[in-house]
């Protein structure tokens, strides 16, 4: 296991004290909202706000895109908000110490705020080019409100709930249930057989060229290890050993986090053994480094935002599988 892995991909990027005993300070958003340093980030249908348009084409190192963050008293009080803590960065704009929330926006509000669409930009897109800090804000933000949006109702009685601890809770006024943010876990898998070579597979949902590393969510009451172990075999008809943890990397599209492991194809397996599930998986490649370097420009493979990616270019630098990677 790697740390310094995970602190390297996007969206595992944070600069930001979350200040948890902060949440339960009462009137904290009265507070905040009255403190013209506060600093909100805005969400639009899954979209924040930056300071100027995505640049298309090449992106220029000198100008990194930024979130806009935006005094209280622009945004409506009446909006979804949660508290996301104190930034840790030094910035000129907004100094160490600055008090973050976030809110979601209606389109009139968002309209209203800033009507060029050019600005308001995804995760995905916009993720490997912005700070460590406004990586991890908008990781943190986005999670966070897309839980609220979808977990408006009790589970257990069906009343409408309300938002509590900064944000961090939603309380059921009739039966007293709360209900806490949540994260689907999932695995997503690095495979290798006795010659070292990667297995790839493309799902039924991409285009045909289109190739990745195997994944699947953990089900209940089931260990990751385990999870990887029958992951595979359901989309491969194979079956692997040796599960080792490599990294993590949120993935708040709506509510995952993707748990990177390696693994080795077992030893009574045949790598031709290959059995795509058909549905989900159709089609899986056995590649060496130089069939991958060669095929690079024929395939699609996971874009840079992904864990995938960095999993992939991990083990093209030559580093065999279930060995740490080289820490910088
Ligand atoms: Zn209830």
């Amino acid at each position: 296991m790697s740390f310094a892995f995970t602190t390297r991909l996007p969206l595992s990027r944070h600069a930001v004290d979350r200040d948890h005993i902060e949440r339960t300070t009462p009137g904290l958003f009265d507070t905040l909202w009255a403190d013209a340093s506060t600093r909100v980030f805005v969400l639009w249908h899954g979209r924040a706000l930056l300071t100027l348009p995505l640049p298309r084409g090449e992106r220029s190192a000198s100008v990194r895109p930024r979130l806009q963050l935006v005094a209280p008293d622009r945004v409506p009080a009446d909006a979804p908000r949660v508290y996301l803590g104190r930034s840790l960065a030094d910035d000129e704009l907004e100094p160490a110490g600055t008090r973050l929330a976030a809110v979601t926006l209606s389109d009139d509000q968002a309209v209203a705020l800033e009507p060029d669409e050019t600005r308001w930009v995804g995760l995905r897109a916009v993720v490997t080019d912005l700070s460590d800090r406004d990586a991890g804000l908008f990781t943190e933000a986005l999670g966070v409100l897309n839980w609220h949006a979808s977990h408006a109702h009790c589970p257990r009685c069906g009343s409408e709930t309300a938002s509590e601890d900064g944000g961090w809770v939603r309380r059921c006024p009739s039966c007293g249930n709360q209900v806490f943010p949540r994260t689907d876990p999932a695995v997503i898998v690095l495979i290798t057989d006795g010659q070292d070579r990667l297995l790839l597979g493309s799902n039924a949902l991409w285009e045909n060229n289109r190739y990745s590393l195997l994944a699947g969510f953990v089900e209940p009451g089931e260990p990751l290890e385990a999870a990887v172990v029958r992951e595979m075999f359901e989309e491969s008809g194979l079956r692997v050993t040796r599960p080792e943890y490599v990294g993590s990397q949120p993935w708040p599209f709506p509510a995952s986090i993707m748990c990177g492991f390696t693994a080795r194809l077992a030893d009574d397996q045949l790598a031709d053994d290959l059995v795509p599930d058909g549905q989900e998986i159709l089609d899986l490649r056995w590649f060496t480094r130089q069939e991958l370097r060669d095929a690079a420009e024929r395939l699609i493979l996971p874009g840079s935002s992904s864990i995938a990616h960095a999993m992939i270019e991990r083990w093209l630098s030559g580093v065999p599988s279930g060995a740490q990677a080289p820490t910088p």
